[in-house]
């Protein structure tokens, strides 16, 4: 009976994808960006912010000479922006310690920021076409479910299993191209037909083999992580507006939106106008409420309480970590997405709502 890679090499030429931007070049600078983009990311939606972050930084040494605002732009809308910080530090990793190229070992690779085993990995097979396992979301739930294994692949039991799983389905020979197309296939399998809701079993080569089609437990491969409810927190957000701009603040690198721009930020049930006078010695009028906004992140749920004040017209916050930006100059930088959506959905054709302040 062929094995789990055989099946998947006869049956990726007709139907893995063979067109994504990415795949057009053997260069490992390319191949980690379109990696990273893609941990927690649709493809349909990493595709334009890839192309735009390569017209921008075309190779190792623009990413690393860039200012880390520059790179945080391009990925505002992303989300998850240690990847980014990490991208930036990684390239200028790359250039001081290895002359200005990507290392060619899966364990090399994986002592650069960010990048995981998994990732190393894939970046070692696509652009150097080395024999080494990658164990993505797509791959843990392949594997899971075509070998049976219960329980939550985040476990650390279960998941050294499906790295020995994964180990241990590796095409014998990887020679030919064939642990390029094996490893392409096996993400395009958990991306368009062992997808999460609804697989396409009747449409999958390893469906004859696998355990969880047999036995009818695919709907319950792999094990949903065990819930535990989100803390929940709630902040205010100071929209000062001044001569039709807002001040942004700069968010300290590490934390929450770390080393992007974003409106001060401030302790609930705090009273905004002894705030401001205090924070920065400013004079603003009485606050109006604007609808609170809820954004979830990995470990809590955020509700966001927007203020919108108007600052006394002679007034000044003078520091580099503060900016004032019309709101259309601000879309145009590193923000965060539910920073975003406040000011589009406020702040309509770059003005500012003046009069309801
Ligand atoms: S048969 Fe179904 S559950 Fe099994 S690997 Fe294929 S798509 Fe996934």
């Amino acid at each position: 009976m062929p094995s789990l890679a055989e099946h998947l090499i006869r049956w990726h030429p007709l139907n893995g994808r063979h067109d994504l931007p990415w795949q057009q070049r053997r260069d490992p600078y390319a191949i980690w960006i379109s990696e990273i983009m893609l941990q927690q990311t649709q493809v349909s939606t990493v595709i334009p912010y890839y192309q735009r972050f390569m017209q921008t930084f075309p190779a190792v040494d623009s990413l690393a000479n860039a200012p880390l605002d520059a790179v945080l732009a391009l990925w505002s809308g992303l989300g998850y922006y240690s990847r980014a910080r990490n991208l930036h530090l990684a390239a200028q990793r790359i250039m001081q310690e290895h002359q200005g190229q990507f290392p060619e070992s899966r364990e090399r690779i994986q002592q650069l920021p960010g990048i995981g085993r998994s990732t190393a990995a894939a970046i070692a097979v696509f652009a150097f076409g080395q024999r080494e396992a990658i164990l993505d979301g797509n791959v843990k739930r392949i594997l899971a479910r075509f070998f049976g294994i219960a329980g939550y692949p985040g476990q650390p039991k279960i998941q050294k299993l499906l790295w020995q799983q994964a180990e241990a389905a590796l095409p014998a020979d990887h020679r030919g191209g064939l642990i390029e197309i094996y490893t392409q296939a096996l993400m395009d399998l958990g991306s368009t037909v062992c997808t999460r809701s609804k697989p396409q079993c009747d449409l999958c080569p390893l469906q004859p083999q696998c355990i969880a089609w047999q036995q009818q437990r695919v709907a319950q491969l792999p094990a949903a992580k065990p819930r535990k409810p989100l803390p929940r927190k709630e902040t205010v957000l100071l929209l000062l507006q001044h001569q039709q701009r807002l001040l942004l603040e700069k968010r300290p690198s590490s934390g929450i939106w770390g080393g992007l721009w974003c409106p001060p930020e401030m302790t609930i049930g705090a009273d905004a106008v002894d705030y401001c006078r205090q924070q920065w010695g400013i004079a603003v009028q009485s606050p109006v409420e604007m609808p609170a906004l809820d954004h979830q992140f990995t470990h809590f749920k955020l509700r966001i309480y927007p203020q919108c004040l108007d600052v006394a017209a002679d007034s000044r916050v003078a520091s580099p970590d503060y900016i004032w930006l019309k709101p259309a100059e601000a879309l145009e930088l590193g923000i965060p997405a539910p920073i975003r959506s406040i000011l589009m959905q406020n702040f309509s054709a770059g003005k500012l709502p003046l009069g309801k302040c």
